[in-house]
């Protein structure tokens, strides 16, 4: 069969992948500890879970507008803009079946064929697949382990240019946990300034951060909302992946666009999904708050298990709930590496290289998992790796 070019480059996710082998290796009866799927292991709170229920009991169940219900997106305007000390109004808010959308239309709305789109590797693959669809130029620039996973801004600024009109920035990032200094932000968005691009800062992690580390938004430094998108979304802070609720901020003219995109594509987010998105914000915080206390703790114990295991060095990430391992010593690459432990110690990881040709000789490992499951997966990994 004959596919459109814009095709041709895509891929599947790396996870879902590893999870269906995974699973076919449990048909066959083997246990797998699960350290593949970056989602949250506890359900939706259960104050989100009836307010959900309740609006499907009320009728709650009809279209709405394209860019979502006006109490939504006031009350999304508000918490953001709390959160990142900025005055947001609710037309710049645009809410979508997850944030994925939210990273896809924008970029469909900026980008010209030949413009290129400057993105961390390794990092999300569907910053990749979006700017190739939208016939842009994928420009990669390497997070690297020495600068505790930001960018390398040497290569940022030799990578930058007055072709550049995105640049795509994620922190705490997926895959690595690392966050962006505040320090490396001014750079980049003086830099962004001087070249005239947007900036999508994909932020879903930014709630999930240790060691009272701040997670500074380039969007609140002087003169950036203007030319910034921020991506954000229910699923990781609310454990809502599967309800498919997220948003965009970003200038009213662009919200405008990215809406009649949504209009044509998705036409709108679920209505009960909304109104339990409502009461995730306005309701009480404290569950969400000790998911993070519990994620820290499950944090140490995978970074210490990982760096007592002789050849594995791992550093401790400031935010997110994945680690990413530096597993150079073997000398193997990092997709053997992933099948190895699958295989033979019954652990679903997978290889840096899912996320780019910058994570060669890394594997992401996720610990939204009990601390038992992460102990034994050390163990079992030890195991293994010693006699490689
Ligand atoms: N951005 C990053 C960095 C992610 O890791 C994910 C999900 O894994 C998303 C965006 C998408 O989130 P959602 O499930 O809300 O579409």
């Amino acid at each position: 069969m004959r596919f459109a070019g814009r095709t041709q480059y895509l891929q599947p996710e790396g996870a879902y992948q590893v999870l269906s082998k995974a699973q076919a290796l449990e048909a066959a009866g083997n246990e797998i500890i699960h350290l593949e799927i970056g989602q949250p292991d506890f359900d939706t709170f259960a104050n989100i879970s009836l307010a959900g229920i309740r609006a499907i009991t009320a009728g709650k169940t009809r279209y709405t507008p394209p860019n979502g219900i006006k109490p939504l997106r006031e009350a999304i305007a508000e918490d953001a803009g709390k959160r990142r000390c900025l005055e947001i109004h609710p037309d710049q808010v645009v809410i979508s079946p997850g944030a994925k959308p939210n990273l896809f239309f924008p970029t469909l709305a900026l980008i010209e064929p030949g413009d290129e789109v400057l993105y961390p590797d390794p990092g999300f693959p569907t910053y990749e697949a979006m700017i190739r669809i939208a016939g842009g130029i994928p420009v990669a620039v390497p997070l690297v382990e020495q600068n505790n996973f930001s960018f390398d801004l040497d290569t940022f600024h030799q990578l930058v240019n007055d072709r550049t009109r995105l640049i795509i920035l994620n922190s705490p990032s997926n895959p690595t946990g690392g966050v962006i200094p505040l320090i490396d932000l001014i750079e980049i968005a003086a830099t962004a300034q001087r070249h005239n691009c947007w900036i999508i800062s994909d932020e879903i992690y930014a709630r999930t951060a240790y060691d009272q580390a701040i997670v500074p938004s380039i969007a609140s430094l002087p003169g950036m909302m203007e030319r910034t998108i921020i991506v954000d979304g229910f699923s990781k802070t609310y454990a809502m992946t599967g309800w498919r609720l997220g948003y965009g901020i970003m200038p009213k003219e662009l919200a405008k666009v990215v809406e009649l995109l949504l209009t044509h594509s998705i036409g709108c987010t679920a209505q009960f999904v909304q109104e339990a998105g409502i009461e995730a914000l306005t309701g009480p915080q404290d569950q969400a708050e000790a998911v993070v206390a519990d994620y820290q703790l499950r944090r140490d114990t995978i970074v210490e298990g990982l760096n007592a295991i002789p050849g594995i060095s791992c550093q401790k990430p400031q935010g997110a709930f994945y680690v990413f391992p530096n597993i150079k010593s073997f000398g193997i690459s990092s997709n053997e590496m992933s099948e190895i432990i699958l295989e033979q110690a019954g652990v679903a990881v997978l290889p840096g290289s899912a996320f780019g040709q910058h994570g060669e000789g890394y594997l992401r490992l996720v610990y939204s998992n009990s601390i038992e499951n992460i102990q034994r997966a050390i163990v079992l990994i030890r195991e293994v790796v010693k006699n490689l």
